[in-house]
């Protein structure tokens, strides 16, 4: 099975997508890591549209943030401590994750995660000439991390 675009973000991307989570987490899975006739340019302007809080509850970002729990054994990439927290290196590619996610993404645990937001660090996530969309996702993701 393959997916259009169109399909790709009715079935990813909206939010509360019911019918489709009876589908095995595999097949999911598959389709969304390798979906070969989507146009990511037009998945990516789609998820910008989001506000951060809703592409949490995207099937697309859950399925995304399980594989790489899974990928990393639940361990933090850091200090080997069990790791459950997805941290965005920068969010330059956001809406890209099901592309760069072994580049741009962290499994880390609570401790190591704040660290990474300490003050020295939240500059360097705060540059890279960020457009309005990238700026909120990165402030919320902020926000998640504080609360
Ligand atoms: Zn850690
Ligand atoms: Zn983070």
């Amino acid at each position: 099975m393959e997916l259009t675009t169109e399909e790709y973000i009715s079935f990813f991307l909206s939010i509360n997508q019911n019918s489709w989570i009876i589908a095995p987490f595999e097949v999911r899975l598959t389709l969304i890591l390798n979906s070969k006739k989507i146009d990511n340019d037009k998945i990516t302007e789609h998820i910008k549209t989001l506000s951060y809080k809703d592409f949490l509850n995207t099937d697309y970002w859950n399925i995304i943030s399980k594989h790489i729990r899974h990928e990393y054994n639940y361990k933090c990439q850091i200090c080997k401590a069990p790791g459950y927290v997805i941290h965005h290196k920068d969010y330059n590619r956001h809406g890209q994750e099901h592309i760069y996610w072994k580049e741009d993404l962290l499994l880390v645990c609570p401790d190591c995660h704040k660290n990474l937001h300490s003050q020295s660090n939240k500059s360097k996530e705060y540059s890279g000439g960020l457009n309005g969309n990238s700026r909120t996702a990165v402030i919320n993701h902020l926000a998640v991390v504080k609360g």
